[in-house]
């Protein structure tokens, strides 16, 4: 490979995205996040860390991982390098105390708390700088949790305290989360964000070495708290109680709790009951995976976000695409974006059949007829397709039969009353449940989504 005008940072983004699916979030969070694409010269490809932790971290326990990824995203073999970087990738390092009109916040740079001599706790905030409200889409599906976001970064601690919001991976949690952070900042509050794991690790540590009071002290001098993925609490007995203190000093003080969690509020009953009735205080949104416009409006955000003039032909197509994950339909776009560069040709639709190597599999599903459906989905279940057409409601049949449903809306693109009609004559709000019951469990469901790309996967191959 010679020297090339490729963005380096694209195609870090798009490796990204392919990252994200591929780590657990706790490594993604914790190593990928901050990384930046630096530099692509003669073969190489320089990833920039924001500190030296991290570089070794990902030096050493991500390294083919990543080569790997890169290599996908460029279509050729590259040697990874990693560097330590001063601005961390589209985050924006800014002190929690630190006015907002500092000087360019992005040259504050998160310092592994290491290097400085402060306790692990004290860290500057990181929030990301593209997870703002006026960058997310509001749509049907998660407008509740949009608006009680916009109320309590209103009024903190004074509208819903705790606030909750739920939804399976990918669905804007997290963006809603920062975007909180980014309000309260821009008045003057002092906020903490933290992951779950952190907030654990830390804790732990606190414990370990006999500070906890210090630890208190620190949570509970802030005005607001973000707690991000709340279900890592469960099972870890300790913490809970650390958050618990936490929770209730905050709370009695009217200092604003936001948490979010990608397991519905039933599971978090797998939690302490004392922590499971403070959740449930104050109050629980849930957010489903966007329809067809509001994946097309949020598509549209993002290639404007990224400085690309993207067709409309091609988003839409990207956004007809079935996606129960807004991070991976921005996957999908990053590597169209990155695949357009990397071959110095214009985004057309052409370019998303050769991007995305599924592309022309889900495209040919929707030629499958409905009774090819039924019989591959009965198939898979193990029962005949007069099953999914009766009456019989046991677990089993009635899983099978919502995931027809499913697949009869996503894929074969069936109206809701033609489903019911294919199925035996169903009620078109039954059907519509049904789906949406699938597209909920397949965002926190691993056996489901497997078992869903297994019926794909024959269908497209019949
Ligand atoms: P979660 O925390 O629920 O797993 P994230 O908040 O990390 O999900 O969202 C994943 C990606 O999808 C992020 O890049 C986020 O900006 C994007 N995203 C999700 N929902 C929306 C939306 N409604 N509008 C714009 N971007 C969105
Ligand atoms: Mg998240």
């Amino acid at each position: 490979m010679t020297t090339t005008i490729i963005d380096p940072r694209d195609i870090w983004d798009a490796a990204l995205g392919e990252l994200q699916l591929r780590v657990t979030r706790a490594n993604y969070e914790t190593w990928l996040k901050h990384t930046v694409g630096v530099d692509l010269h003669d073969g190489e490809f320089v990833i920039g860390a924001p500190n030296a932790f991290v570089l070794e971290a990902l030096e050493q326990r991500m390294f083919s991982l990543i080569s790997e990824t890169v290599e996908h995203v460029l279509g050729e073999p590259v040697n990874v390098a990693f560097r330590v970087t001063m601005s961390p990738n589209g985050a924006d390092a800014v002190g929690a105390k630190e006015p907002v009109s500092a000087p360019s916040s992005r040259d504050i740079r998160p310092a592994a708390p290491e290097q400085l001599d402060l306790p692990p706790y004290v860290r500057p905030i990181r929030l990301n700088a593209k997870y703002t409200f006026d960058r997310f889409v509001v749509g049907r599906s998660n407008e509740l949790a949009h608006a009680a976001a916009e109320a309590v970064a209103a009024k903190p601690g004074s509208t819903y305290n705790p606030l909750v919001m739920y939804s399976g991976v990918g669905l804007g949690k997290t963006h809603l989360l920062h975007g909180i952070g980014h309000r309260a900042i821009a008045m003057g509050l002092s906020v903490i964000y933290a992951t779950t794991e952190e907030f654990t690790n830390d804790y732990i540590k606190a414990i370990r070495e006999g500070t906890t009071e210090e630890f208190r002290d620190h949570y509970r001098n802030a005005d607001m708290l973000l707690l991000d993925d709340i279900q890592f609490l469960i099972g870890k007995e300790q913490t809970q109680e650390g958050f618990f203190h936490t929770f209730n000093a905050l709370h009695m003080a009217n200092r604003q709790i936001v948490v979010t969690s990608d397991r519905p509020v039933s599971a978090l009953r797998l939690l302490e009951d004392r922590i499971q009735s403070r959740l449930t205080g104050g109050l629980v949104v849930d957010m489903q995976p966007p329809a067809i416009e509001t994946r097309l409006a949020i598509l549209k955000v993002k290639a404007e976000q990224a400085g690309h003039d993207v067709p409309d032909t091609v988003l839409e197509l990207l956004a007809e695409r079935v996606y129960d994950n807004v991070r991976e339909l921005e996957g999908s776009l990053n590597r169209v974006i990155a695949l357009a560069h990397a071959t110095d040709s214009p985004i057309n639709v052409d370019l998303v059949a050769r991007a995305i190597d599924d592309m022309v599999d889900a495209l040919a599903i929707r030629e499958v007829p409905p009774d090819v459906v039924l019989d591959t989905v009965a198939a898979h279940f193990g029962m005949g397709a007069d099953a999914l057409t009766g009456r019989k409601r046991d677990k089993k049949t009635a899983l099978a039969r919502h995931v027809a449903m499913y697949l009869l809306r996503e894929d074969a693109k069936l109206r809701l009353t033609a489903i019911g009609r294919v199925l035996g004559g169903k009620d078109h709000t039954t059907v519509g449940h049904g789906c949406d019951r699938i597209a909920v469990q397949l965002g926190v469901d691993s056996t489901l989504r497997r078992q869903v790309a297994n019926i794909r996967e024959t269908l497209a191959a019949s």
